[in-house]
């Protein structure tokens, strides 16, 4: 779903840009996607545990000291962090959000985390009056510095109708999946699909170039079919170039694939063929690969049939 209207945007626009917006992790998705809502007029403070405020703060943010600090003086709070454990510390730990935060806030959780995390920060968020929304994102940096990525928004339709123009200065399409968590589990099924859709393009890669033929003839050959994907032409160029520069790390398709796991176990579903897959990225991450991009899956069974998928 595409939510663009042409006309709407400046009217909802003008009443939004008089609250104030707290942007918490500003690392490789975070930055961008901070800058981009300072670019559209908002008015932004940032606070990250690590990572310097300095450009965000010359371009017109104001820089906190704390979590805490930053939810005492926001109206709308987004969350972009690593994993599970982070947005439980950043929320609810020392100095945490919930000890600062205004009744009247709406926190909005960006990262990819696991559900059942999702819903027990909305309970502790809603203990104290404040609504929640997770909403994570697919499309990488590139999408994220451009303003197009794809956000999955989990919570109540009321609560997303107030912040969507906010979600549509960051991504192309917004879209309400359902309850609190059912934004994650959307990204769950994402990048379980996004795995095994690499898996499969680096297994037939192999194949095909052990065969004798082409990798870049297969490709120019099979893109247009039933096989192609938004996958494949993302991650074959990068394959035949030797590429494997993030992108999307290894590690962090280790932690989305965990969370599925984990998920997908409390629930009683049996989900083999990601397991599979976990267990390549595993091998990767022992040989040194952790941090390159998960094209590198092409690697594991380069090793096994000894042979290169290039150029
Ligand atoms: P990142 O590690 O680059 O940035 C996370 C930031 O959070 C860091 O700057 C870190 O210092 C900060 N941080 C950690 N704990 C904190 C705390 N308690 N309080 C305040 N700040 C804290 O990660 P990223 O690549 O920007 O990814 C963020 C999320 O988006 C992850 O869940 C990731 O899976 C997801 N995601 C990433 C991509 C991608 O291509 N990188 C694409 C889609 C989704």
């Amino acid at each position: 779903m595409l939510i663009k209207p042409a006309q709407s945007v400046d009217i909802i626009f003008k009443e939004d840009i008089m609250e104030k917006i707290g942007f918490i992790g500003l690392g490789i998705m975070g930055r961008p996607m901070a800058k981009n809502l300072i670019k559209a007029g908002y008015k932004l403070v940032v606070y990250d545990k690590f990572a310097k405020l300095d450009d965000v703060v010359a371009l017109g943010a104001e820089g906190a000291d704390s979590n805490k600090e930053l939810a005492g003086k926001s109206d709308i709070i987004i969350t972009m962090l690593p994993n599970s454990p982070h947005v439980q510390e950043a929320v609810c730990g020392a100095d945490g959000i919930l000890e600062g935060v205004k009744s009247s806030a709406i926190v909005v959780d960006m990262s990819s985390i696991a559900p059942a995390v999702s819903q027990e920060v909305g309970a502790a968020l809603k203990a104290k009056g404040v609504a929640f929304l997770d909403a994570p994102v697919s499309g990488g940096e590139p999408k994220a510095i451009d303003g197009t990525l794809a956000i999955m928004v989990g919570g109540d339709r009321a609560v997303f109708d107030k912040v969507k123009p906010i979600l549509e200065k960051m991504g192309s399409s917004v879209t309400l999946v359902g309850d609190i968590g059912s934004g994650n589990v959307t990204k769950l099924a994402n990048q379980i699909i996004v795995a095994l859709n690499i898996a499969a393009v680096s297994e037939a890669f192999v194949l095909a170039t052990k065969a004798g033929v082409d990798p870049q003839s297969v490709f120019d050959a099979i893109k247009g079919g039933l096989a192609g994907s938004t996958v494949m032409n993302a991650k074959v160029p990068m394959i035949l170039d030797g590429n494997f520069k993030p992108g999307f790390r290894i590690e962090l398709h280790i932690k989305d694939l965990q969370n599925a796991l984990d998920t997908a176990h409390t629930l009683g579903v049996p989900i083999p063929l990601t397991a599979s897959v976990m267990e390549t990225l595993q091998a990767l991450k022992n040989h040194g690969y952790a941090a390159h991009d998960h094209s590198a899956i092409v690697k594991f069974y380069e090793k096994l049939a000894q042979i290169e998928v290039r150029k």
